[in-house]
């Protein structure tokens, strides 16, 4: 019987830049696809690294060009520009392909808002860095004038730091849902979501942070109430022991043997870590949740339990 999964696409489902994106799009939508095919019920989440890099670059510039017209851009805009421009390649890729196999399927892409918690503990410690480099003078002056916090970087120069708060609600959860249910799919919870704030009455407010879109995946699949979360990536299975002599590549695993590893050390933080963390809570949110980490191409073998990382709870 099919299977409702929320797949967590990473950065090179996506490319780097434009044509990169354009190309790396249509390789995503097969394995995407195939899921379909397979009789699956798919939501899409997916990282936004590089593109809302560039999006925060390019209206940077457009202030430094004239700093009396336009005023600098809020982060949560950019991430909104992002899932727009992302989504946009990829419900177009992925209808081609869906319609190429004979699938007539609506695709959308929801712009989604993810609540965060003024009070989490990452807004004291702001450690995510974005956008371009600055000299000190350039980097004082946005403190002084916008309040911004930044760090210097190995020596590279100033960059803007930024808290990466958890994800505590999906905003558009019900419209999701609704498109979901209707066997439509769609495409949510881009670059972790636009994060924001609930403030009085019904107004919710951009914050200035990033969410970590295998938290944020990780999220949306409990409430979807899916049965599968995959983390699709640049390795076809995490290890222990990475890149050392002794890695070992893991099959199945249990969420206790999960814990032990994340303790040990053996995820990188920023690029595994929370992978493997967002992994463990999705298994043990409910009996029978399991959540896979593989590679791209190999969705599908993954899910038929041919490869790839599967964490369990037991
Ligand atoms: P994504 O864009 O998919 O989120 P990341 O670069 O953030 O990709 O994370 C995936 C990367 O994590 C892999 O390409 C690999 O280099 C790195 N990594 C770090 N620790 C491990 C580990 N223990 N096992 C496998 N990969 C690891
Ligand atoms: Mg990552």
């Amino acid at each position: 019987m099919g299977k409702r999964i929320v797949v967590a696409l990473g950065g090179n489902a996506l490319g780097n830049n434009l044509p990169e994106q354009m190309l790396a799009v249509k390789e995503t939508a097969r394995a995407i696809a195939d899921l379909i095919e397979g009789g699956n019920e798919v939501i899409v989440a997916h990282g936004n690294g590089p593109q809302v890099g560039m999006i925060q670059k390019a209206m940077a510039e457009l202030t430094r060009s004239d700093p009396e017209k336009y005023i600098p851009c809020p982060l949560s805009v950019c991430v909104a520009m992002s899932q727009g421009y992302i989504g946009y390649d990829l419900q177009n890729a992925l209808r081609e392909e869906l319609l190429d196999r004979g699938i007539d399927k609506g695709v959308a892409t929801v712009l989604t808002q993810v609540e965060v918690d003024p009070e989490d503990p990452a807004f004291n410690n702001p450690n995510k860095p974005i956008g371009a480099f600055m000299t000190k003078e350039e980097a004082d002056k946005l403190v002084a004038e916008r309040g911004y916090q930044v760090m210097e970087d190995a020596g590279r120069g100033y960059r803007r730091v930024v808290a990466s708060p958890r994800p505590q609600n999906v905003v558009e959860l019900g419209t999701i849902r609704a498109l979901v249910d209707t066997d439509h799919v769609v495409v949510a919870c881009g670059g972790g979501g636009i994060p924001v704030f609930a403030t009085e009455g019904n107004h919710l407010k951009g914050a200035a942070a990033v969410i970590d879109k295998d938290f944020a995946s990780e999220k949306l699949a409990e409430l979807l109430d899916a049965d599968y979360l995959i983390i699709l990536t640049a390795v076809e299975k995490a290890a222990i022991n990475f890149g050392k002599p002794n890695q070992k590549w893991l099959d199945t695993i249990s969420v206790a043997e999960a814990e032990q590893y994340c303790q040990e050390g053996h995820f990188a933080p920023g690029s595994m870590l929370p992978k493997v963390q967002a992994a463990m809570t999705f298994a043990q949110s409910k009996p029978g949740r399991r959540a896979l980490i593989t590679l791209l191409e190999k969705a599908r073998d993954g899910i038929e339990g041919r490869t790839g990382t599967v964490i369990v709870n037991s």
